[in-house]
């Protein structure tokens, strides 16, 4: 069997990501020889729509792997001789494995949220779902609530145009659940009447401050989820827990984004629980 894998991160700005360590550190633990290294796009100086090029290099200089990320995720797709059925239904892969049956995308984010989510709020009520954020982190967290049962979900986003298309993207793909989008200023009303809210837009971190929306709609009956993970405890998730509601914070979507890519990558179980401390030290 393997015990030395080279695996890469393509994208534009990659360098800070921790999901490297998050894969070697584990590696390690588990015995292998597993390099992990990001593959800064803009430092390499090679355009993003290159990334067709970019992939059979990684292949020919002996990579098993890549994670792929922004702003990739979605032009990868016409590079890949196949693609995993999630990850084909949701339109972005983050995870391509180079085999011998070609090279094959996945899509962890979405089974990651998944993951994390059953994980840490494992009696969450989805009757009535909101997700605040239509965007690509926001995609993913769309499907993986659709695949855990919400039986009805409503997309809102500043940009309503945004969360229309999402929606309806959404419909195109389940045509049996109840979805829906709505513009921000209809949160007052929407909240009362849902069981959980999901929040995927980058407000909290420290470029964008604050809370999306009025945290007086919070209450305790509200479950919260954060996909924000710099910091880990949001303004948001305070909030929401001075509300008395049940809280996820976004470091579970991110280390379960790592642990199902682990296991792709080279078939083996990683420890999700050492993975997850490790994360929280970095
Ligand atoms: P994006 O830019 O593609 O989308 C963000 C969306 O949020 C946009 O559609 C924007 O219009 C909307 N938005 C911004 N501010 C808003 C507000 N106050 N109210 C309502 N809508 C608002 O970004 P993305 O790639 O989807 O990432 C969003 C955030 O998700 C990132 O900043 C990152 O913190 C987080 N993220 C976490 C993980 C994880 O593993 N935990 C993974 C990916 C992204």
């Amino acid at each position: 069997t393997e015990t030395s894998y080279l695996v890469g991160l393509i994208g534009t700005g990659v360098r800070p990501s921790l999901t490297p360590a998050m894969h070697m550190t584990e590696g390690r633990a588990l015995g292998l020889d597993y390099v992990y290294r990001p593959i800064d796009l803009t430092a390499a100086g090679v355009s993003p729509d290159r990334i067709g090029d970019v992939l059979s290099w990684a292949r020919t200089l002996g990579f098993d792997a890549v994670n792929v990320t922004h702003p990739c995720k979605q032009i990868v797709m016409d590079h890949l001789d196949d693609v995993e059925e999630v990850a084909a239904t949701l339109g972005a892969v983050n995870t391509v494995l180079f085999t011998d049956d070609g090279d094959i995308g996945y899509n962890t984010d979405t089974t990651g949220f998944a993951h994390g989510f059953t994980e840490g709020l494992p009696d969450a009520d989805l009757a009535d779902v909101v997700l605040v954020g239509a965007g690509g982190a926001g995609t993913a967290v769309a499907d993986a609530l659709l695949r855990l049962g919400a039986a009805h979900l409503t997309v809102v986003d500043l940009d309503v145009d945004r969360a229309g298309a999402l929606a309806h993207d959404l419909a195109t793909r389940h045509p049996l659940l109840r979805i829906d989008a709505a513009a921000f200023d209809k949160l007052p009303a929407l909240l009362p009447e849902s069981t959980g809210v999901v929040h995927a837009t980058p407000t909290g971190m420290s470029e964008h401050p604050g809370i999306a929306f009025d945290a007086s709609l919070l209450r305790r009956d509200l479950w919260v989820a954060d996909i924000v993970y710099r910091p880990l405890d949001t303004p948001l998730l305070q909030a929401a827990r001075a509300a008395g509601a049940a809280t996820l914070d976004g470091g579970h979507m991110a280390v379960y984004q790592a642990v199902d890519a682990f296991a792709l990558i080279t078939g083996l179980r990683p420890d999700a629980d050492r993975m997850t401390r490790h994360f929280r030290q970095l």
